[in-house]
């Protein structure tokens, strides 16, 4: 065991060694973690922070709904928050969120009280951290739109609430920093009729099953609209639909998406991206940038 491994901090959460990361993302590829720390609590993970071994990299994961790790795995600490961090909480039109809640349970909590406005969130697989970090958005709603504000713990184990100006919130993007963990939220809803907002719920569920790969190994939108455009139609343009690489492919349903098919490499799925890219750049001239966030070594 690394040297290093074995200063770790007693904690009340939980370390698993060489962890797989396949199984903490959608896609469901990725090498191992050195260490994955599952915090019980705010306080535990601030005694953790504050006692650390020294110059160990640390990540932060969500749900791994738009997370690639590569095949060669982590080195360092992944911190994964759970169960600590997943209280919903209501008070008048403001809902307070764990960062582990996830997005899902958290408009459909807001539809059993009849509060509206995060109808959003019930097709987005991820937590309310990766919500906040990546502004997550669909329908013309953003995440920053209904933030009241977040408090966000950095690697020192210092807790700071920040308000979505100071978050610099634009589509698909915050100022955080790596070194910045999203441990809990505070969102503004209107009043609104429950019976109405849980069927407004399932029909947003039922079109997003429509029009896109839900069920598959995927990781969402692979790359950032470019302005005025839709990443698809310049990939579907560029004759990627159904594009495969490995076992890697491009979703027939939705070309923003890629598909682990089987048992693929995360570097199958890199390379098809790189792939879209370049053909996307040939045929349109427009630069495609990842959304999908992708950490770890190559193999
Ligand atoms: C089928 C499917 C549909 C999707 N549809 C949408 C959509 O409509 N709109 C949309 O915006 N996205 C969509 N996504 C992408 C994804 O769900 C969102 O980006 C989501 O917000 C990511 O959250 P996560 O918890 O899974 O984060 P992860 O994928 O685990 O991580 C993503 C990034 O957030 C950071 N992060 C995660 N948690 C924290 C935290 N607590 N503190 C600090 N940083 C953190 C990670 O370090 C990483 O940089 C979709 C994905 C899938 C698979």
């Amino acid at each position: 065991m690394s040297d290093w491994r074995s200063r770790l901090p007693q904690v009340r959460g939980r370390y698993s060694f060489d962890a797989s990361m396949a199984d903490q993302t959608w896609f469901r590829v990725g090498g191992t973690a050195d260490v994955l720390y599952k915090p019980a609590d705010l306080d535990d993970l601030v005694h953790f922070l504050k006692n650390r071994p020294a110059s160990v990299p640390l990540y932060v994961v969500g749900a791994g709904s738009n997370l690639l790790v590569r095949d060669g795995g982590v080195r360092g600490i992944v911190i994964r928050l759970g169960r600590g961090f997943s209280t919903i909480e209501r008070d008048g039109l403001f809902v307070t969120v764990g960062a582990a809640a996830l997005d899902r349970t958290v408009a459909m909590s807001c539809g059993q009280w009849g509060l509206s406005g995060l109808e959003f969130l019930v097709g987005v697989p991820g937590t309310i951290g990766g919500a906040v970090k990546m502004n997550a958005g669909c329908y013309g709603s953003e995440t920053k739109d209904r933030l009241v504000w977040a408090d966000i713990l950095d690697f020192e184990g210092t807790l700071h609430r920040l308000t979505p100006d100071q978050l610099a919130m634009t589509y698909r993007h915050t100022n955080l920093r790596p070194d910045q963990i999203v441990v809990a939220a505070q969102f503004r809803c209107d009043e609104g009729d429950s019976a109405q907002i849980l069927s407004r719920l399932d029909q947003l569920l039922a079109e997003r099953e429509a029009s896109q790969p839900v069920k598959g190994r995927t990781g969402g939108s692979t790359f950032r609209n470019p302005d005025g455009q839709s990443a698809w139609k310049l990939i579907d343009d560029a004759g990627c639909r159904g594009l495969m690489m490995g076992q890697a492919q491009v979703s027939e349903k939705h070309t923003n998406f890629l598909l682990n098919t089987d048992r693929c490499l995360a570097a199958d799925l890199e390379s098809l991206g790189e792939l879209v890219r370049r053909k996307v750049k040939e045929t349109s001239g427009h630069d495609l940038h990842w959304e999908i966030v992708r950490i770890g070594e190559k193999d």
